[in-house]
């Protein structure tokens, strides 16, 4: 973000709360001051100092002050001589008779009265102590409200930190807690960001191109009689560059663009979050034409009312309801514009997507393979790299990647390079740091044993044979058995992008993903825990042909699926005789898929195991080495050959 962007916190604090210390510190020291040895204070002595002036006849009277503080006045004789010469000190408001020439405090009282009474009948003399009690009613009444004063001190204090008063510099931010938090970009705010940087999203750049030329020239819309739009909202999966489209509007329009998190609207005080809707659309509309950004919205925008049981949420919703108000104004005409973006627009609530709100969803979907190279395009322009890097197959072995996957495979490209002393990155990095990003870290210092490392790796053969016999499951890119992450091995492959699904093509990559699993039954006639995340994967599959895209014969073209409703919630929608229907079903669809995979790979158990022991041998293999042992994979197509040319 742009270093000297303004905070729309502009105003000074008119309240300092360093009142609250001068007065804690004011306090203090009256306290101190008024104590009840403030006044009339002798020189401080010591208990033997003044038995040896009781000794020596110099003492006149000695008073006992709350059973813990002796005053000490002493004869005028005594007191003429040049040893206790400075030890009254003179005073406005009292006689010197009324000043002790000593005092101190001396402990347990006893002992005190022990030694004294000792002394005075040894030395034969008439002193006689005088007990007296003295109250200080200001110190009391100080030290009363001491605690109170200290409890609103720390209260003021901890108030300032929550709402962000530490940043501020002064002091008053309390005050300034319903305000908002929007950054705002505007003319004298330098933003680099620009729609060269977002690669791809043509659509949706297109869209967002015509809201700032909304605000630019409003007439060249509204002459025909059109309203402009009130809001957009961008939808998409995390890391497709919604912020980055954000961004790049608020470096483009050369208007006021407000920023802020759906989160900021959020603080534990109840009509804060509404306070701040309020705050930012009066700003927003003093500087019209401008834009409003709030980045994940589904913080405050969550359906309400779901949980009526809960009174949590009623802040949220207040929150949400001011938001809904502001964004359906009287005014038409206000020139302001919201964006917002989320990555979980099902979980909206359906009044703010309505028209008349959010006007236009602009969907941000993954990048397809065209959009990738454009984003590595973006993405490499800083690196140092190979002059012969290919952005099409870095593209081509990204499938499913977001743009901030993307983003995140260059830089640990480039990491990679620089810790193995390259003077450019070259397409092994990039391949590295592809595996490395979906695999995880390499641990090739796992200790595992030779017998589990060999189950490792017939069972990483078995998905690499069954997939590359079936014609709809995905091309194998490579098989390894080091470990990475959590996983002990892996068999990559390259997805198709597919935007409609075929149940033939569904059961061939359960197949495929069972073939683990049916390797190991095969060779050891024994299954192992290995199959987990197989097993899981190919479940949720299932189940999803069954319940969700009505793929099922026996449960028919029925779907269980509600997209308005994330769960199922408490009750199925289905009857109990149906749910036993449908785990039979999943359970006999994965069955199937099984036992066709330990049948092909009974029939091709010698390749199996020239497979495994190849990938025992060297640990990764590729496409080539399987061609080498099961000939050319009969279904490829012409396309998918040229992927690793
Ligand atoms: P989320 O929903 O998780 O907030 P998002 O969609 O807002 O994610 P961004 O924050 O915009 O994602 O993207 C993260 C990073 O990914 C960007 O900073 C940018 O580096 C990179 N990126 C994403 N999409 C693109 C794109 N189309 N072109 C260039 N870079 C992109």
């Amino acid at each position: 973000m742009a270093k000297d962007n303004k905070n729309i916190k502009e105003k000074k604090p008119k309240f300092s709360p360093y009142w609250i210390y001068g007065i804690i510190l004011s306090l203090f020291l009256v306290f101190t001051l008024f104590n009840n040895s403030g006044l009339d204070s002798g020189n401080t002595t010591n208990p033997t100092q003044f038995f040896n002036f009781v000794k020596d006849g110099e003492v006149e009277k000695v008073e006992i002050v709350n059973r813990r503080l002796a005053k000490v006045y002493l004869t005028k004789e005594a007191s003429q001589k040049e040893i206790h010469r400075k030890s009254k000190p003179t005073s406005f408001s009292l006689s010197a008779a009324q000043i002790p020439n000593y005092r101190f405090e001396f402990g347990e009282l006893e002992i005190f009265q022990n030694e004294l009474n000792k002394i005075i009948e040894e030395e034969n003399l008439e002193l006689e102590p005088v007990y007296l009690t003295e109250e200080n009613h200001l110190a009391d009444f100080l030290i009363g409200i001491l605690p109170f004063v200290l409890l609103i001190g720390v209260w003021i204090f901890i108030m300032r930190r929550m709402s962000g008063g530490a940043g501020g510099g002064a002091g008053g931010q309390i005050f300034n807690i319903g305000k908002s938090k929007a950054k705002l970009f505007d003319q004298n705010t330098e933003v680099k960001t620009s729609f060269k940087d977002v690669a791809g999203l043509e659509g949706a750049k297109e869209e967002v191109q015509e809201i700032v030329d909304f605000l630019k020239y409003p007439e060249k819309y509204t002459t025909l009689g059109g309203k402009i739009p009130k809001g957009a909202l961008l939808v998409g999966p995390p890391g497709t560059g919604k912020t980055l489209l954000a961004k790049a509007v608020a470096g483009e329009a050369k208007v006021p663009f407000f920023s802020l998190s759906g989160s900021d609207f959020v603080e534990m005080f109840v009509g804060v979050g509404a306070s701040r809707v309020r705050d930012l659309f009066k700003q927003a509309k003093e500087k019209s034409p401008s834009i409003i950004f709030i980045d994940e919205i589904d913080a405050i925008g969550r359906a309400r009312g779901k949980n009526a049981m809960s009174g949590s949420n009623d802040e949220r919703e207040n929150t949400l309801n001011q938001l809904l108000t502001e964004m359906d104004g009287f005014g038409t005409n206000t020139n302001v514009i919201v964006m917002a973006a989320t990555n979980r627009a099902d979980i909206l609530d359906k009044a703010l997507m309505r028209a008349g709100r959010f006007d236009r969803q602009i969907f941000v979907d993954l990048p397809d393979v065209r959009e990738r190279k454009e984003i590595f395009e973006v993405h490499l322009r800083p690196l140092k790299k190979t002059k012969d890097l290919d952005t099409d197959f870095l593209s081509k072995q990204t499938p499913g990647f977001s743009g901030a996957d993307i983003a995140n495979v260059c830089n640990e490209a480039a990491l990679i390079a620089a810790r193995n002393g390259k003077k450019a990155v070259d397409k092994q990095d990039f391949l590295d740091a592809v595996d490395r990003i979906i695999g995880g870290l390499e641990k090739k210092n796992k200790i595992i044993t030779p017998s589990e490392k060999q189950a490792v790796a017939y069972h990483e053969a078995g998905h690499a044979t069954v997939s590359w016999m079936l014609e709809h499951a995905a091309p194998l890119v490579k098989v390894t058995i080091v470990p990475r992450g959590r996983s002990l091995g892996a068999a990559w492959y390259l997805p198709e992008e597919r935007l409609i699904v075929r149940p033939e093509q569904m059961l061939d990559e359960m197949c495929a993903a069972l073939g683990g699993r049916a390797a190991e039954q095969v060779i050891f006639n024994k299954i192992s825990t290995g199959a987990l995340s197989d097993l899981e994967k190919v479940t949720k599959q299932a189940r999803a042909m069954v319940t969700i895209y009505g793929l099922s014969d026996k449960v028919g073209n029925l779907t269980y699926y509600d997209s308005g409703q994330n769960e199922y919630g408490f009750t199925k929608p289905y009857s109990e005789k149906t749910a036993e229907l449908i785990d039979k079903e999943i359970s006999d669809i994965i069955e199937k898929q099984y036992e066709r995979a330990v049948k092909l790979l009974e029939a091709n158990k010698d390749k199996l195991t020239e497979l495994a022991e190849v990938l025992l041998e060297k640990e990764v293999i590729f496409k080539d080495n399987l061609e080498k042992i099961f000939g050319k994979r009969p279904f490829e197509k012409e396309e998918r050959e040229n992927l690793d040319k």
